[in-house]
């Protein structure tokens, strides 16, 4: 086979950037280990920043994402359960958020993929990337029993934390950077009303967020030891969990219900550089995972892609300089967004070696948050997400 972008993995990011690249008049085979259902049943991020909303509606896959998207205009953020502050993004910074669930985007995503024909390999196995360092890149695998060859200009590495793309850069060349937490993230999914507005809780016995999916679709998440299981967790102890750790005024909103989904997630912070070698490209999860604190992960894999879309697009056009300087101009917005993710998260999560100086200290912040305008809109600006 022969293509001039072979995609790896069918996630946003490689799904996104082969229906980009499509707009630009060039081919690509997006290869995907999973089957559809699997990729499909994912229960991921939920909120956009204004700037995705604008690639995805440029790209024409909004249709349904203006209709069922919900818009947020503001977050509110609480502290010893009884401090409460509201950064109002629409007035500090111009521009709201959109709630709109990941399964959603990529259900619209693979639709367009369908309907345009798009050519996307479902169950590729045995995934490996030859010679990304030469004119003739190409990448092999296995699809229904047999070996395959597929002869490519460029690949792109879309797979995820766990994929084999990033693998290909030199150790001599690849510098990580890498922060773990000690705690993880316990979510539910709940067909309840949410919340008017997310609600980010500091708290002693942990932090809570409630957030939503859609107007009967609620998302919420307590902090927790990273060695818990699910089975410890009913959805009893979720709740007076949930309650206790936000003020008594949002408790009393708070609609309860049955869970239809609950999983924890371990918290971490990553950046591979640089995000290309030779004429291997990295975006999204392949290259970089944030903490979900600051809702950037999905952003950054629509933005990324963005990017590389662009500087094919001008390569093809004949100026490779976009494409021989992406993954500079990449990490630029992503440390932005790493950077700002560690921020919400060590200001908002009790770590088991936290000093009470340290705990006074976030407090400090938020009150001073809560005062100061300037401060607001530096968190607003950040979190809707800077300008491309
Ligand atoms: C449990 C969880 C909760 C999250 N919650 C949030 C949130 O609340 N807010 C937020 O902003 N972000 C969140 N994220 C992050 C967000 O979901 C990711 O940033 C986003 O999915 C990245 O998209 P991607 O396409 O880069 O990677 P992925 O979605 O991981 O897609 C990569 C694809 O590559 C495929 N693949 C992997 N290896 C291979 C291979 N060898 N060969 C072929 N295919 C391969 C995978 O099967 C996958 O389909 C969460 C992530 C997880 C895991």
């Amino acid at each position: 086979m022969r293509t001039q972008v072979a995609i790896i993995g069918a996630g946003p990011a490689g799904t996104l950037l082969s229906l980009l690249l499509r707009q630009q008049g060039i081919e690509s085979v997006v290869l995907e280990r999973q089957t559809k259902e699997y990729v499909l049943s994912r229960i991921r991020a939920g909120v956009l920043e204004w700037t995705s909303v604008e690639i995805m509606r440029a790209a024409g896959l909004s249709e349904r994402l203006d209709v069922e998207g919900h818009r947020h205009e503001s977050i509110k953020i609480s502290w010893r359960a009884e401090e409460l502050l509201s950064i109002d993004f629409e007035r500090l910074a111009g521009k709201p958020m959109m709630a709109y669930g990941q399964t959603k985007i990529q259900e619209d995503l693979y639709a367009a993929a369908d309907a345009h024909g798009q050519d996307i390999i479902f169950g590729a196995s045995d995934v490996e990337i030859h010679d990304p360092n030469s004119d003739a890149p190409w990448v092999s695998f296995t699809a229904n029993g047999e070996p395959v060859r597929l002869d490519c200009d460029f690949v792109a590495g879309c797979d995820g934390a766990h994929g084999v793309s990033r693998g290909s850069i030199p150790d001599s060349i690849k510098r990580e950077y890498e922060r773990s937490y000690p705690f993880g993230w316990l979510g539910i999914l709940s067909e309840t009303p949410p919340l008017p507005h997310l609600l980010y809780a500091n708290h002693e016995r942990g932090f809570a967020l409630c957030s939503e999916r859609n107007p009967m679709l609620s998302r919420y998440y307590v902090q927790c030891p990273l060695d818990d299981r699910v089975e410890d967790w009913s959805d009893d102890r979720f709740w007076s969990e949930l309650l206790a750790r936000v003020p008594k005024s949002e408790a009393d909103n708070i609609v309860t219900g049955p869970s239809i989904e609950k999983s924890i997630a371990p918290l971490r912070s990553y950046v591979c550089e640089p995000m290309q070698y030779g004429r291997m490209f990295l975006a999204g999860d392949a290259a970089h995972i944030v903490p979900p604190t600051g809702a950037k992960g999905l952003n950054l894999s629509i933005s990324d892609v963005h990017y590389l879309a662009t500087a094919m697009a001008a390569h093809y056009s004949g100026d490779p300089g976009q494409l021989a300087s992406y993954s500079e101009t990449a990490l630029r917005r992503v440390w932005g967004s790493v950077r700002f993710s560690w921020w919400m998260t060590v200001l908002l999560h009790r770590f088991p070696d936290q000093s009470p100086f340290e705990q006074r200290a976030n407090e400090e912040d938020l009150h001073y948050l809560s005062r100061s305008e300037a401060a607001q809109t530096s968190v607003a600006e950040q979190y809707v997400g800077l300008d491309l």
